[in-house]
């Protein structure tokens, strides 16, 4: 791939901002250079000064998880940052096109939409699989990226490989895969194949398996290239010194990690065999990851009654493929056995209603 022909032309033109702790970057007695307040603050002492604007000590600590190198790690505030930084740096607004797969994360249009970018739909097949020959025939000369989820959101199954990487050899624009769900799944992360493929990026986050989705935390993998443009085009400061110190932190805890994702995915799979036993369920979708996806008798009314049980789902009943569909997120055993009792208590009310009719 050229990354100099999917660069957009006034990004290839920038010259990034030059920060303060840019331009010094070893260790002083003083430090006079960023306007910050000398006194200190309200709060701790150590949050009146800038955070690192390069992540260095979290990027190593990423690096020796996931077996990436720093250099093409980029930290952006949230996954939602790396997609608008893509679109940002890789798409000519009102020009260029990108494709997504639908049904999937909202966020690829919604970016798309603020960046003026085109977007283009391949629908899932029926097994919510990527139709390659319809990606293929959406692609022309001004198709910049092609946006995958895996496992993809709201299906929660993982895309083939075979079919990821049949795109990756034949398209000349980016493929980014967003394996936010990755933790839980069967398959592999593609971070391995970084080595391999120029075009490929590949989103993690620290919001689902790791835990923390109030701290705004996102990472997107590739060529040193791809990163290097992306730092140019963040905002200097984009991952602040809290949550830098957090994430570094919950990094050394990658055992408790792994606990945590055992227990759900265990949950995940008996919440499956409950759920597939009710009447009220028509079809559980096979899930590689914390959610799942169950095509409901009356969904919309189902997703109402849990409201007023104070039990709140994503009701996806509008989504194309996904009709009657509610997204569940594996709770708490407390939690699980709560949505399992409620949809007893709607199966229950529904008889007594036809009844008395
Ligand atoms: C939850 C989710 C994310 C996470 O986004 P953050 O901004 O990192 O919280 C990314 N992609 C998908 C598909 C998701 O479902």
């Amino acid at each position: 791939m050229d990354l100099n022909k999917i660069t957009r032309e006034n990004i290839k033109k920038l010259k990034a901002y030059s920060s303060a702790r840019d331009e010094f970057q070893g260790k002083a007695e003083v430090y006079l250079d960023a306007n910050e307040n000398s006194l200190g603050s309200p709060l701790t002492k150590w949050y009146n000064r800038y955070p690192d604007p390069h992540q260095v000590a979290l990027k190593e600590a990423i690096s020796a998880i996931k077996q990436v190198p720093a250099s093409q790690i980029f930290i952006g505030h949230g996954s939602d940052e790396c997609i608008d930084l893509l679109y940002r740096s890789f798409c000519e607004p009102g020009k260029s096109n990108v494709i997504v797969c639908p049904p999937t994360y909202g966020m690829y249009e919604v970016s798309a939409g603020i960046n003026d970018i085109e977007m283009r739909e391949a629908p899932l097949t029926r097994a919510f699989q990527l139709d390659v020959e319809k990606i293929e025939s959406l692609v022309d000369d001004d198709t910049r990226i092609i946006w995958i989820c895996s496992p993809n959101n709201p299906t929660g199954n993982s895309m083939k490989y075979s079919d990821v990487e049949l795109l990756l050899n034949n398209f000349g624009g980016l493929v980014v895969v967003d394996e936010a769900y990755i933790n839980f799944s069967r398959q592999r992360s593609l971070t391995g194949e970084l080595k391999d493929y120029d075009n490929l990026v590949v989103m993690q986050t620290f919001s689902k398996a790791w835990g923390l989705a109030g701290l705004r935390l996102g990472m997107a993998f590739a060529s040193e290239g791809i990163v290097s443009i992306l730092d140019k085009v963040k905002p200097p400061y984009n991952i602040n010194q809290p949550t830098q110190e957090l994430a570094l932190k919950a990094l050394q805890e990658v055992g408790q990690v792994n606990d945590m994702i055992q227990e759900i995915v265990a949950m995940r799979d008996e919440l499956v065999d409950v759920l597939e036993q009710m009447p009220l369920i028509e079809k559980v979708y096979p899930s590689d990851a914390n959610f799942i996806l169950a095509k409901v008798r009356n969904a919309t009314d189902v997703y109402h009654f849990l409201v007023k049980q104070g039990i709140i789902v994503r009701n996806r009943s509008n989504v194309q493929w996904a009709g009657d569909c509610l997204r569940i997120t594996v709770g708490t055993e407390t939690e699980n056995t709560r949505l399992v009792d409620a949809f007893i208590a709607f199966m229950k009310q529904f008889k007594t209603a036809s009844h008395s009719n």
